[in-house]
This record gives C-alpha cells, structure tokens and sequence, in this order.
C-alpha cells in the first residue's frame, strides 16, 4: 500500500457503519485520485467545476462526483449530467438554477445511471466567521417554509451541510454541529416528514470530523488528511 492508501484505510477505519467518506481531492492530480479508486474509495469531491469535468473525463465512470464548493448559477449546466450530489446551495435561484438543468440534462443522468432529480444539500452557515455563504438557520427555516422548493420537480434536497468555525476550541466546533443536527431534525420534521431521501448530515472536514461523527454527520468531507496538503 502507498502511503495515501494507508491514510485512507486509516481514515476508513474510524468512521462507523453507514458514514460516507467524500475524499476531497481539489487541487491533487489525478494519480492521487487514482491511488485512492485502486483501494476502493468511490465517492470524491471538488470545488471547482473546470478540474472536475477533467478528472471525470480522467477517470472511471463508476465514480459519484460530489460537487462541495461555491456553486455560480452560470455553471450548474456544466455538472448536471453527471454530478451524484451538490453539497453547498444557499439561495432559491440556485435551486431554480438547479431544476432548470436538471430537466434539460435529464435524459443524460439517467444513462449515466443517475437519478433524475439532481440531488442537493442546503449549505447553513453555523460558524463564526464572516462568509457571505450559506444561511442562517433563521434563512433556511424561510426558504422551506416558503415552499417554492415543493415544485421544483428536478432536485431532491437530501439533507444539509455546514463548515464549522475554524479554531482549536473543540467545545465551540461542537456547538455548531450540534446546532446543524438541532435543525436537521426539526427540518426532517416539519418539511420532509416522510421523504426518506431527506437523510444527509454533511459536516466534518480533517480537523474536526471525529467532533462531527458525535453530532450526526452521515457524510465527512476529508481531503489533506488523506491526499496531503494541497498545491495551490
Ligand atoms: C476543502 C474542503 C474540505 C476538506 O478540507 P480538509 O481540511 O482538507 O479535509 C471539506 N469541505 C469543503 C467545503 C472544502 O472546501
């Protein structure tokens, strides 16, 4: 085994049952990405729309592209026939956007063995710091209450991700990702009771995944940690 083969069992082996790894690979070249399918990782993540299409058109088919970064309205036309989930929308217009390809793309997803509906998480902004990304809890509470979301026929929202602030201070990282678990379960309640596909907790990143497998993530988004510190 390579020594990033050897991190990623590592990382594999401290996740429970039913927690997805999303290896994030932006900025690392495509053998690192290969070095990690070899050993079975399949779901990856980027932030980029440009260095994704080239490493889907790099790599195997079989893998489910996760799209993690700041996603601009004019580039959803690019990721929609293949993308498996985007993690960060913030906005309704982004969610039109979103449906808008969905439909136009649709007969591609399903031979790409997608599902139709373009699957998506909505992006809270829990942490301390300044970002104009993401919405408050209060915003995203408006934003189902509001339901425009309901007719939107070509996106699921699955669930939520967030990013917690970044410090040393472990109690306050776990506040936040208790106050993203608070509201996914109000959510799951009051807007999605009984739509199972309304399921995912995207929180944790290398720093501070074993805090959020605590605080209900489904899904951890780990890059340096298994592919190094990336090459800007
Ligand atoms: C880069 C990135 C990660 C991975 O961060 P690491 O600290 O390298 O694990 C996770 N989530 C998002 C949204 C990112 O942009």
């Amino acid at each position: 085994m390579t020594p990033l083969q050897q991190r990623l069992h590592h990382v594999l082996s401290t996740l429970p049952a039913g927690v997805q790894l999303v290896a994030v690979s932006k900025y690392h070249p495509v053998s690192a990405l290969r070095e990690a399918y070899d050993c079975g990782q399949r779901v990856f993540g980027e932030s980029r729309v440009q260095e994704l299409q080239e490493k889907h058109a790099a790599l195997p088919a079989d893998i489910a592209w996760h799209f993690i970064g700041h996603l601009q309205q004019n580039k959803v036309k690019y990721l929609a026939p293949y993308v498996s989930l985007i993690h960060a929308v913030d906005s309704l217009r982004l969610l039109q956007e979103i449906d808008r390809q969905g439909l136009r793309h649709r007969e591609a997803r399903l031979a790409n063995g997608l599902p139709a509906k373009i699957e998506v998480l909505l992006q809270l902004h829990v942490a301390q710091e300044e970002t104009k990304f993401g919405l408050t809890i209060e915003e995203c509470r408006q934003l189902l209450a509001e339901g425009t979301w309901k007719t939107l026929e070509n996106v699921q929202i699955a669930g939520l991700m967030c990013m917690a602030s970044n410090t040393d201070d472990e109690a306050q990282i776990a506040r936040e990702f208790s106050e993203a678990e608070r509201f996914f379960h109000e959510a799951q309640q009051q807007y999605f009771a009984g739509d199972s596909a309304f399921r995912i907790c995207s929180w944790g990143m290398s720093d501070d995944y074993p805090i959020a497998l605590r605080h209900g993530a489904t899904h951890v988004r780990i890059g340096s940690y298994i592919f190094g510190p990336r090459q800007y």
